[in-house]
């Protein structure tokens, strides 16, 4: 087992998984989301995709058990395990520049995008896209409506996830920078979260 990795507040990491590895994703404090994305290590052309998982799950939030599937709908992940209530939207996309300049910042504000980008540099990567992240934690509540809003995580201190990797393949996390909006909690201060290769 690996040793208990950092994810520092505001920052990206990533990690390669070989068939049959796990990684598990704790939410050290309980309120933050941490935006997930999976990308196949021989060709990162081929990546987890939302919007391929949604109708091959029949729901909007994998939970324990489910295989994650990519853009060429076959499993790079299975969700082994998970100690939350099982919020993790699929629906956001990935905070940007563009998002943060929308809410009124005049400066540049940390970003889960540019988090992904960095992560997978630091191992020596570079992605040629940035897909819709499976957003761990996140709660984005669906009326019957179809109305959405933004929940705050319903996970609690130490709650994990334990991924386990499907094919040779790259996990990349971002501990979402979002201070402007209640995702990480109520107090908007986002937190560091750890993670750990089984
Ligand atoms: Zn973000």
């Amino acid at each position: 087992m690996g040793e208990l990795m950092l994810l520092p507040a505001r920052r990206g990491r990533a990690q390669r998984l070989n068939k049959g590895q796990s990684i598990k994703i704790v939410n050290t404090h309980g309120n933050q989301v941490v935006d997930t994305w999976c990308f196949n290590a021989e060709d990162l052309g081929e990546f987890m995709s939302m919007e391929h998982l949604r109708p091959t799950l029949g729901r909007i939030w994998p939970q324990k058990g489910d295989a994650l599937i990519t853009n060429r709908r076959r499993p790079i992940l299975t969700m082994v395990e998970d100690t939350s209530p099982g919020r993790h939207d699929t629906l956001i996309a990935a905070c940007d520049v563009h998002r943060y300049a929308q809410l009124g910042c005049k400066e540049y504000h940390d970003n889960c995008t540019d988090n992904l980008r960095a992560g997978m540099r630091q191992i020596g990567l570079a992605v040629p896209e940035v897909p819709a992240p499976l957003n761990m934690w996140m709660n984005i509540p669906v009326s019957t409506g179809g109305e959405t809003s933004w929940g705050t995580p319903l996970s609690k201190a130490g709650d994990y996830v334990v991924l386990r990797a499907e094919l040779d393949c790259i996990v990349a996390m971002s501990a979402c920078p979002q201070d402007m909006v209640p995702i990480n909690g109520k107090d908007c201060i986002p937190t560091e979260a750890h993670y750990q290769v089984l």
